[in-house]
């Protein structure tokens, strides 16, 4: 191999160690800090009666291999802009970086809408199970994703800096609330339950993904449930979940009957 190509791989591996490293850091950081957070609020346990826990360290292990697939993806991405082989980005500045945050964030939501609908096709569900298994998630599950299942779902994170002019640091930002903020949403402690989670709202709280692992067949969305409600398959419990979260009732919205079938299909 030449001597500038070695450089070339030797200035890549340093990106991606940096991005991996990052990744792990806020995974641990986010899941040690929300499960105290969450010892201390049995009341706001969604489902109740389920232990999730149990499936800790199997999750910590596949997350721990599919977060480097996703910084894989990212840190390629990155360098092939740091390298001016994508589009060129705007100059970074507040207005620059604030547009394309959100831009990207509500692209990403397609992305992750039509890919995860793609891994509940029959063909491809057996890259989607493992995930599944956890129909109590936890603050570990987030992450917990086979190879196949990352390339699609993250998949973005390598192909979005070749179509939209986004500065570095907006999408590093955009990374960092979408893996924090998945982990939230699969942490099964309701926080967030509010009118600004409901019906008209596009916005959602824990409990909408929470329901994607208990009766999942409904709420695909990651950020919003915009594509869920365009498409029909937002849970029909779901807006009445949350306000019942809001009155004081615990999200007391049966959700048994879905996860009984889901025993029954012998998932945890
Ligand atoms: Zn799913
Ligand atoms: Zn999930």
């Amino acid at each position: 191999m030449p001597a500038d190509w070695l450089t070339l791989v030797g200035d890549y591996c340093l990106v991606f160690v940096a991005v991996y490293g990052a990744m792990l850091a806020v995974y641990f950081l986010t899941g040690v800090s929300l499960s105290a957070l969450n010892a201390r609020h049995p009341e706001r346990k969604i489902q109740k009666g389920r232990d999730g826990g149990k499936r800790m360290w199997v999750e910590i292990r596949s997350s721990v291999s599919a977060l480097g697939v996703s910084s894989l993806l990212l840190s390629a991405g990155y360098f092939a802009q740091s390298r001016g082989w994508t589009i060129a980005p705007l100059e970074t500045s507040w207005w620059s970086v604030s547009l394309m945050f959100a831009l990207s964030v509500v692209l990403h939501d397609g992305w992750f809408y039509w890919g995860h609908r793609l891994l509940h096709l029959p063909a491809m569900y057996r890259f989607h199970a493992p995930h599944h298994k956890s129909v109590a998630p936890t603050v570990w599950s987030n992450d917990s994703s086979t190879t196949v299942d990352t390339l699609i779902e993250h998949g973005y994170y390598l192909v979005v800096w070749f179509v939209l002019p986004i500065p570095a640091v907006a999408l590093f930002a955009h990374r960092l609330f979408d893996q924090v903020s998945g982990m939230i949403g699969h942490s099964g402690f309701e926080y967030f339950a509010s009118k600004s989670a409901r019906w008209p709202s596009p916005f959602i709280c824990t409990s909408f993904h929470d329901l994607h692992h208990s009766g999942f067949r409904y709420n695909y969305g990651n950020f919003f449930s915009l594509w869920d409600r365009l498409m029909g398959t937002v849970d029909p419990r779901y807006d009445a979940m949350v306000a019942d979260w809001e009155q004081g009732r615990d999200g007391e919205t049966d959700i048994a009957g879905s996860a009984d079938k889901a025993a029954g299909e012998g998932r945890a």
